[in-house]
């Protein structure tokens, strides 16, 4: 089924790809995030979960959908997915089983292992495609002018995150939102040095308030 509107979406269709919506844990809270403003909706489905959904929860929920009729499968939603890695690891191995066609990536903050204090990375290996991390910094100052969490040395963090994951996960990538306070050359340098690619990502509510101009690369709230 695929209904406009669904309280607590599990599973949702976005720019060609399905989206999984697994938990609304975060351990940041992002000044930017979509969640707030717009009221747990994204583009008509209800993000609230009234809990989190199990495995096979997960697997039901993705059985109403044709995925192999789509390009790729991301683990997002409004909270971070890595905070559940077992059901992300168990969901895209049961992903890639059936469907080895669909490329599974997973959207993050890079601070799960962090918050977990335990190394999620050796979990996604040979199970998930991409690591997308929303790094959004080059240093502290800035990453703290955009973001809350209470996690101490959150950039560090996310930076020992992202060489983790490229011994686990083919592609790495480390994003930053089209941002007046970030500088978008001083990420990329850093990428570099972390060895991964780096990608802007526009900043969502002005995207999705804007009725003209598509631009590519349209992401969720990481
Ligand atoms: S944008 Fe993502 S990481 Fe930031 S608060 Fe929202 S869900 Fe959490």
């Amino acid at each position: 089924m695929r209904s406009s509107v669904r309280e607590g979406a599990i599973v949702y269709r976005y720019a060609g790809a399905l989206y999984l919506n697994i938990t609304n844990r975060c351990p940041v809270r992002c000044s930017y995030c979509i969640k707030y403003r717009w009221g747990w909706r994204f583009r008509g489905h209800a993000m609230r979960l009234q809990r989190e959904p199990s495995v096979r929860e997960i697997i039901a929920a993705l059985r109403r959908w044709r995925v192999s009729r789509y390009r790729e499968v991301v683990f997002c939603g409004y909270g971070e997915p890595l905070l559940r890695y077992q059901v992300v690891a168990a969901v895209a191995g049961w992903l890639r089983s059936r469907y080895p066609g669909v490329r599974i990536r997973v959207n993050t903050n890079g601070l799960a292992s962090a918050a977990l204090g335990k190394d999620v990375c050796p979990a996604l290996k040979g199970k998930v495609d991409v690591v997308s991390v929303s790094m959004n910094a080059a240093d502290q100052r800035t990453y703290d002018a955009l973001h809350r969490t209470h996690i101490k040395h959150p950039l560090a963090c996310i930076k020992r995150f992202v060489q983790r994951c490229t011994r686990f996960v083919p592609t790495v990538v480390v994003t930053s939102i089209n941002h007046p306070l970030i500088d978008q050359r001083a990420v990329r340098q850093q990428a570099a040095f972390l060895g991964v690619a780096h990608r802007v990502r526009p900043y969502l509510e002005a995207y999705e308030g804007a009725r003209s101009r598509r631009p590519r690369n349209v992401r969720c709230a990481q």
